[in-house]
């Protein structure tokens, strides 16, 4: 069993195709007991999670990160995962919404997300300008939601695979795997593809099986697989008390006022890590000043 998560990017018969294919059982958990999330809320967030780290892969700046939103019309409400080059953080507006399992015995992800939708994505490139890419939900089972999201906003037909294996609260497997054809690919070699796809749909259950390298090599057989990078992956929040003091200089002085003369403190909980900071009084005070004197607005 692999120590730690990783991302394998691969490629296929000599660069026609690109693949991502990665193990993120270890950052699924880490996630499911930051936010204490039930079983088909933990396999959606791990999905989208899995998904995510995907974009943030091919993330190369320091400071660049891409955030992916599923506003969805059921009881989960809003999910979201940031990530960049192998860090991913992520939260619901409800974690822990229990359903019924579905006819076919899995959990229903798509149930607990919603059928109907929209799923952004929003790629924030340092200096230079955000990219949005907003795409209709297809189904809320994620792994069809980003394939659509590729096919529709990048123009890349991609095919997705996304698994979250997990009993009441331990994440067994979670992993995913993305391919992309290159243009110009033959297609004799989508046919191929596509042939396999079947031993890709319950990805999560085969990796309990083999490590993913092992599955690269025999999902891919005879299309000379090459892995040609891989990263770690965890989960890491970026959070800090730098950054809440921010977000409340940004509330202007009257709403600082006002905190402090109705609360006389400040708790806030990031919605990512569960970290909490605390501001004293005087400590408010000092922020409402410093509002003042950089512009804070009113
Ligand atoms: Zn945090």
């Amino acid at each position: 069993m692999a120590d730690r998560d990783e991302m394998l990017q691969i490629d296929l018969c000599d660069g026609q195709v690109r693949v991502m294919l990665c193990e993120t059982t270890k950052t699924v958990q880490r996630c499911a007991d930051i936010h204490g999330s039930t079983p088909v809320c933990t396999a959606a967030l791990g999905r989208l999670i899995t998904g995510t780290l995907m974009l943030g892969i091919m993330m190369k700046g320091e400071d660049e990160s891409v955030t992916v939103s599923l506003k969805g019309d059921g009881p989960m409400g809003t999910i979201v995962a940031v990530a960049d080059h192998g860090h991913v953080r992520a939260c619901a507006d409800d974690p822990r919404v229990v359903l019924p399992l579905r006819e076919d015995g899995k959990l229903d992800v798509g149930g607990a997300v919603g059928h109907q939708g929209r799923m952004s994505v929003i790629k924030d490139l340092g200096l230079k300008k955000n990219y949005i890419g907003q795409s209709e939900l297809v189904s809320g089972e994620i792994a069809m939601d980003f394939a659509n999201y590729f096919t529709v906003s990048e123009q890349q037909p991609s095919l997705v695979a996304l698994g979250v294996l997990v009993t009441e609260e331990t994440v067994l497997k979670a992993g995913g795997l993305l391919i992309q054809p290159m243009p110009g690919c033959p297609d004799e070699v989508i046919d191929q593809l596509e042939l396999r796809s079947p031993m890709f749909a319950d990805i999560s259950r085969e990796m309990t099986f083999a490590p993913i390298e092992q599955l690269c090599e025999d999902w891919f057989r005879g299309m000379n697989p090459r892995i040609l990078e891989k990263t770690p992956l965890d989960y890491r929040c970026t959070c800090s008390r730098n950054r809440m003091e921010k977000a409340l200089i940004s509330l202007g002085r009257k709403d600082l006022n006002s905190l402090i003369q109705e609360d006389g403190q400040a708790e806030l909980v990031c919605h990512f890590c569960h970290n909490c900071y605390r501001f004293t009084r005087e400590e408010l005070i000092e922020l409402m000043n410093s509002a003042g004197a950089t512009g804070g607005k009113e």
